[in-house]
């Protein structure tokens, strides 16, 4: 990055002390922005960068709620409304104990740019806490929600912010939040948060939408180079929702899942995942992965305690888990068993210098900005039947994923050719995204 890059750069760091992940996410997207800066003086001059690195509006709160055993606990609520010069607010609440200030803004500062590139009217924004839902019973995740919500209605609406899930954040919680929402509002309000149940208002093809696309945006890499999913070995991490959706769709499109994961170990199922029990164990009963193992009883599953998921050999890796799971050693181990793809399905899985490893190695390299956008894309596109009051075929919702996949994936290949680093999808995706955010900011004036 040049000087001028730099030292935009440095101020961020310095007025943002402590927010290791918000760092990495700026000097990630920085690093594709030389030759942008060059192309757009009207940028430098309108100070859009900094602009763009000091979110709009951020919120932090306190989150009261009773346990089971009738005691006080106090979570900490956050919402950071990063961009809305292309739509609305939009990006998921993630509940984790790991949550923290720095955490929301990397991963709402991605979103500024997911967004853009998905095509559709959305900002950036994102939210959490630092509550655990793990080992929580309904009735205190319920409570929690409640609470959560009694704070954060002030801040949202259809017009204004439209938060939806991440980690710890699925159809149970957003039916929580929802519902208090319109509690205390009144109204039936649809379009304030996605990820509804079916049945009150949510779309089709949603929980599935970010596995899906991640899969489909990676085909199309595939495709680039003659190859494709089918015959493909495949290690994925995680088991959550990104994760079995994943799993499922590069199985129907004729690869072999080996591998998933959670906080305990992974698991490693040479006939190829049985997605069925994985979701029976993960969705339903909330389990923990061992226990697929237990029940495979095969000779061919074998569950690895503590282990890290990319000893296992692949030729292409989508990690689904979480932020910096995936470093320089994994990217090796994964180079020299003959990984020729590798999408993020979570958000920035990958450390920096992991992805400079796959990218000097002429690995196919899909940043989650880009790969795993499919999700916040079928929220907009649920925000689009809740605006007119319908709802889709889950045919004709996924026919718009796909379009949609498929049109980040050619954004982000062409904008790359365009600034003379062809085959960079990091660079296109970064690039594609800040463009258009930027012209949406300078027509919009100082604001
Ligand atoms: N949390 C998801 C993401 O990282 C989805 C956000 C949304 O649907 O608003 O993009």
């Amino acid at each position: 990055m040049d000087q001028h890059l730099a030292t935009i750069r440095d101020e961020v760091f310095r007025r943002n002390p402590g927010e290791a992940e918000f760092h990495q996410a700026v000097t990630e997207v920085f690093e594709s922005l030389e030759a942008v800066s060059r192309k757009h003086p009207e940028y430098a001059e309108a100070a859009i960068l900094q602009r763009m690195c000091e979110p709009e509006r951020q919120i932090i709160f306190r989150v009261p709620w009773m346990d089971d055993e009738g005691r006080v606990q106090i979570n900490r609520g956050f919402r950071v409304e990063f961009n809305s010069a292309l739509g609305p607010f939009k990006g998921g609440l993630r509940f984790h104990p790991s949550v923290y200030l720095g955490i929301v803004k990397f991963l709402g500062f991605e979103q500024i740019f997911k967004n853009s590139l998905t095509g559709m009217p959305i900002g950036g924004g994102k939210g959490g806490s630092d509550f655990d839902p793990r080992g929580k019973s309904d009735a205190e995740v319920m409570r929690f929600c409640q609470s959560f919500m009694t704070e954060l209605y002030r801040h949202i609406g259809e017009y204004t912010d439209v938060p939806a899930g991440d980690i710890g954040v699925g159809g149970r919680e957003i039916g929580y939040l929802f519902g208090q929402y319109k509690r205390i509002t009144n109204r039936y309000e649809s379009g304030v948060l996605t990820g509804k149940g079916i049945s009150w208002g949510g779309s089709l093809v949603r929980p599935e939408a970010t596995g899906y696309g991640a899969v489909i945006f990676t085909d199309e890499m595939l495709k680039t180079r003659g190859a494709s999913f089918d015959g493909q070995r495949v290690s994925v991490s995680g088991s959550g929702n990104v994760a079995i959706n994943a799993i499922e769709k590069a199985q129907a499109l004729g690869a072999r899942v080996v591998t998933a994961s959670d906080s305990s170990g992974y698991i490693v199922d040479e006939r190829g995942i049985d997605v069925e029990l994985l979701r029976q164990i993960k969705e339903v009963e909330r389990g923990r992965i061992n226990e697929y193992a237990e029940r495979a009883n095969s000779k061919k599953v074998h569950f690895v305690e503590g282990g890290n998921v990319w000893d296992v050999e692949a030729t292409v890796a989508l990690p689904c888990a979480t932020q910096n799971e995936l470093d320089a050693k994994d990217a090796k181990k994964l180079i020299s068993s003959g990984v020729v793809a590798v999408a993020e399905g979570a958000n920035m899985p990958c450390t920096a210098a992991a992805t400079s490893l796959f990218q000097d190695a002429g690995v196919l390299f899909a940043p989650g900005k880009a790969a795993n956008a499919g999700g916040v894309a079928t929220s907009a596109l649920e925000m689009q039947q809740n605006a007119s009051r319908d709802s889709w075929t889950f045919a004709h919702t996924e026919e718009r994923l796909t379009e949609i996949m498929v049109g980040i994936h050619d954004r982000c290949a062409s904008t790359a050719d365009e600034y003379g680093v062809p085959g960079n999808y990091v660079a296109g995706a970064n690039i594609a995204g800040f463009v258009k955010v930027a012209d949406a900011m300078l027509a919009q004036g100082l604001i």
